[in-house]
């Protein structure tokens, strides 16, 4: 059986299209047998954590935060890697204590994002880190909250950019690392 080519290339190969999922038009990336392949799990976590580093490989966030749900599933190894703490950003209503919160516009609707007040200090940077950036409406709402805190964004690092979709206006001058443009 031939197997996706070493490296970062071939992990992300292993990302599937889904046609109309999980309505019309939307073409649905699927992470989920990449996630299910060691090898390429590894390779994407390094690459998602490689803009956190200094020239000798060393840390310069503080903190990595993944936005719900995939961002958490990429977020908190990423962290790991970096030997950095992890941040959960939740939709609305699910963390338990005192939070900041966002709310934003999406195609349909309003969604809410928040983080726990205390899970950043004044002066942290972070490293922001999702699946997809779409319309970069959850990315911008996550560096919004990062600014509630008195927190610093140092970069979005994200598995893959829908490049026909203006998400990176949303982040200013922000630097976004993105192993894939579809
Ligand atoms: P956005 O706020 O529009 O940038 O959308 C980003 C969020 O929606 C990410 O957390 C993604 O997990 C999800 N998302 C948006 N578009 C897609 C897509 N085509 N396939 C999979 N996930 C998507």
């Amino acid at each position: 059986m031939t197997g996706p080519g070493p490296g970062l290339a071939g992990a992300l190969e292993l990302i599937a299209d889904v046609p109309d999922f999980p309505s019309p038009g939307i073409l649905f990336k699927d992470i989920t047998p990449l996630l299910a392949d060691h090898t390429a799990l590894r390779e994407v976590v390094d690459a998602l954590a490689a803009p956190a580093r200094d020239s000798g490989g060393a840390p310069v966030v503080d903190k990595v935060l993944g936005m719900e749900s995939r961002g958490f599933i990429l977020g908190a190894p990423v962290a790991l890697a970096l030997g950095v703490g992890f941040v959960p950003v939740r939709k609305g209503g699910k963390l338990p204590r005192e939070t900041f919160e966002v709310s934003y516009t999406l195609e349909y609707g309003e969604a809410t994002l928040e983080v726990h007040r205390d899970a950043l200090r004044p002066g942290d940077r972070v490293l922001l880190v999702d699946d997809v950036l779409a319309t970069g409406g959850t990315a911008r709402a996550t560096v919004d909250l990062v600014e509630q805190c008195g927190a610093s964004v140092h970069g979005v690092a994200v598995l893959m950019e829908l490049g026909f979709l203006p998400g990176r206006e949303q982040l200013g001058d922000l630097p976004v690392t993105t192993l894939l443009t579809v």
